[in-house]
């Protein structure tokens, strides 16, 4: 059958009406060369200007949208400026009239024609001469055809100099009578099944929707379709993962509790609970792929310390890696406490000493870097990925070539401390199986947290040196590293300077950001580590999970400006020894709204609630801006629909149980587009 889609052939966008060389330039810097690609620039905005108000009745202050006819159009120059010429007129319905006024729009006299009716979107001052509307926007009524740029819901786009919304408009106005309709490449069952509207529909109601009911069902189309093809992929990468082969561990139940016996303390539920599913995933002949997400102190070393028993006693390595040096050295101290009664020998892997340890010693405790060079294991088959959110396709592929088992994956598990809500973290890692340790070990003191009043920070200085005095350790965060004219927050540069000199002299202050050499910063966060600093001012990069033993006061400078969820992770890094340990908020905004967000973290000590409140206050984009997802702002939106994340897995899971991909050749590319990243295992 011959199809008569002009879409199958890219139309460029100088064959549109007044786009001329230069403006497809332009046009090109936002990254839009074809009409399709026109068709599928998504406004970022909408105006609703389809409500239609008789002049009689406009509000004053406000934009208001009228229609009617234009009468006595003037042209005068200004009398201050001689070069600004003003355009005035009357706006007239039947129930009365108002001045009109634009200004250096000269053109503006030939082209208003008195018995042509127009409607105006402008705003509407009252001034000594009456009402006034203000350079509206102005479009011809043109009984053939709804209006473009007014009198309707009107899209906004993201722009780029020497381009206007209206010229936009225009653009894409052409651009969807000759490219669309585009051929749809959901299945028909799934189009029905979730009632969905037809992608074409939804992408001409998404730039030019009647209503605002049309747009709505138009995004939701145009949601589910990301949030359909991000299942897809999930299950296509956990299909392919699951065609690999790594070894099979059974799990040595008696050695497990010999050592679980040894250990300092009582292991909680949650810890039990992850380290038995990680332990029974890890007995089948192919890959785990888990993340083990638990808040900042949930002990989550020890549970991944029995994973990697189990493997060793298999005569497995297994490697811990970490984002850092210094937290590559914390870890190898604890595991060597843990294993301390064990025979298996554990190394640091330091850049020189590196070749002859990855094949000596049992467990390998070692920075990401370790993948980057040209290493071997002798036979690795498990690596822990501590505080990396995501484990490249890349690294991965690099661990299975370097593990030194044929034709195997070693298994893997992921931990993170950033608290992820459920519904996002099943949409974010959707492709990883999860552990949630929602508990923490008891007799744990929660750390005292108070937001402390301006007229205070006297006071929490003098509370800042006794604790001092008594060899304990204080963070000072602070938002930006550098003095900013723009944002108004405290800078480290300058808080270190006025805190070192000014506040506390008699004491070691120092200071540690992102834009230091690797090198100082791991310099100074051992200095902080044997209590030979006093005092840490520093951003929020304050390495992730470093325990610093003697740490009790957290100070964050300008909290407004972290989300809550930040706020909590910051605070988490003191509260690690049985010391009471405190955490002070100081905010030069004495807005309400700052203060009662700020005191939900002196009720709560819970992170996974704490992300929860911040992804309905703030949304998912602002929160996991840091997160090296892959996924845009935008795609983080998404999350907040659970029962659109629900019905796209729904009909992901349909598309491949039924065997629709091998019937949709267009579906197939669509996610070929982005399969590379899977092919790559
Ligand atoms: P995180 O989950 O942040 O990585 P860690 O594994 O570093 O936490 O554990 C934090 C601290 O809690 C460590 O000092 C660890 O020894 C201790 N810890 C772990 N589990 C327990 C437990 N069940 N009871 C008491 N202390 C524990
Ligand atoms: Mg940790």
């Amino acid at each position: 059958m011959k199809t008569t889609n002009s879409s199958s052939q890219p139309i460029p966008l100088h064959a549109l009406h007044g786009v001329g060389p230069s403006r497809a330039k332009r046009l090109a810097e936002l990254g839009l060369a074809t009409t399709t690609d026109l068709v599928h620039d998504i406004p970022r905005d909408y105006e609703d200007r389809s409500t239609i108000r008789t002049v009689a009745h406009v509000h004053a202050g406000e934009k208001n949208t009228v229609r009617g006819h234009i009468c006595n159009v003037q042209l005068r120059r200004a009398w201050s400026r001689q070069r600004m010429t003003i355009i005035e007129g009357r706006i007239e319905d039947e129930t009365g009239s108002i001045l009109v006024i634009w200004f250096n729009q000269p053109y503006l006299t030939k082209q208003l024609l008195p018995d042509a009716e127009y409607i105006l979107t402008g705003l509407v001052k009252s001034t000594t001469r009456g009402l006034q509307m203000q350079s509206p926007i102005c479009e011809k009524v043109d009984s053939h055809k709804t209006p473009t740029h007014t009198g309707r819901i009107v899209p906004l786009y993201s722009l780029t100099a020497g381009i206007t919304q209206n010229q936009m408009r225009y653009f894409v106005t052409q651009a969807l009578e000759r490219s669309l309709p585009v051929t749809d490449y959901l299945p028909s069952v799934i189009i029905k099944e979730f009632h969905l509207l037809p992608r074409s529909v939804a992408l001409r109601a998404l730039h030019f929707p009647q209503s605002m009911e049309e747009l709505f069902t138009a995004k939701r189309r145009w949601d589910f379709d990301k949030l359909y093809i991000l299942k897809l992929l999930n299950i296509l990468s956990r299909k392919s993962f699951r065609t690999q082969h790594a070894p099979a561990l059974s799990t040595q139940t008696d050695e497990i509790k010999t050592f679980v016996a040894r250990l300092p303390f009582q292991l909680t539920n949650a810890q039990r609970k992850c380290a038995w599913a990680i332990l029974q995933e890890m007995e089948r002949p192919f890959p785990m792929n888990r993340l083990l997400s638990g808040d900042v102190g949930s002990g989550k070393t020890v549970v991944a310390a029995i994973a990697i028993l189990n493997t060793v006693l298999h005569d497995y390595q297994a490697v811990v890696l970490v984002p850092t040096a210094i937290l590559a050295q914390q870890h190898f101290q604890t595991l060597t406490h843990f294993f301390q009664q064990t025979p298996y020998r554990i190394s640091l892997c330091t850049s020189a000493t590196k070749k002859e340890m990855l094949r000596d010693a049992e467990i390998i405790v070692g920075t990401h870097a370790l993948l980057e060079d040209d290493i071997a294991f002798r036979n690795l088959g498990l690596a822990v990925i501590d505080e990396q959110h995501r484990f490249g396709v890349e690294q991965r592929k690099r661990l299975k070539e370097r593990s030194g088992i044929t034709n195997m994956m070693p298994h893997l598990l992921s931990m993170t401390a950033t608290p992820i809500p459920r519904t996002l973290a099943l949409a974010l890692f959707g492709d990883l199986d999860l552990s949630m340790m929602e508990e923490m070990p008891k007799n744990r003191k929660p750390i005292l947290t108070r937001v402390v009043p301006p007229q205070k920070r006297k006071d929490a200085y003098q509370f800042l040196r006794e604790h001092m005095d008594r060899k304990e350790q204080i963070f000072v965060i602070c938002p930006l590293i550098s003095e900013s004219e723009i944002i108004e927050a405290k800078s480290v540069e300058k808080e270190f300077e006025h805190l070192s000199k000014n506040i506390f002299p008699q004491y070691r202050v120092a200071m540690l950001h992102g834009k230091m050499k690797q090198q100082e910063k791991d310099d100074i966060m051992r200095r902080m580590q044997q209590d030979q600093i006093d005092m840490l001012v520093a951003t929020s990069v304050v390495e992730v999970g470093v325990d610093v033993p003697h740490a009790t006061v957290m100070v964050i400078e300008s909290a407004e400006r972290f989300g809550l969820a930040q706020l909590h992770q910051l605070r988490g890094r003191v509260g690690r020894n049985n010391q009471q340990s405190y955490c002070f908020f100081f905010s030069d905004s004495g807005a309400r709204k700052t203060l009662d967000r700020l005191a939900v973290l002196v009720k709560s000590h819970n992170g996974f609630e704490l992300a929860e409140k911040d992804l309905a206050i703030r949304g998912a984009g602002t929160m996991y801006g840091t997160i090296q997802s892959g996924f845009g702002d935008y795609a983080l939106e998404l999350f907040r629909q659970p029962q659109l994340i629900s019905d796209a897995q729904k009909a992901a899971k349909q598309t491949i149980e039924k065997n629709m991909l091998t019937e949709s050749p267009l579906l197939r590319k669509e996610l070929e587009k982005r399969l590379d990243a899977i092919h790559l295992e």
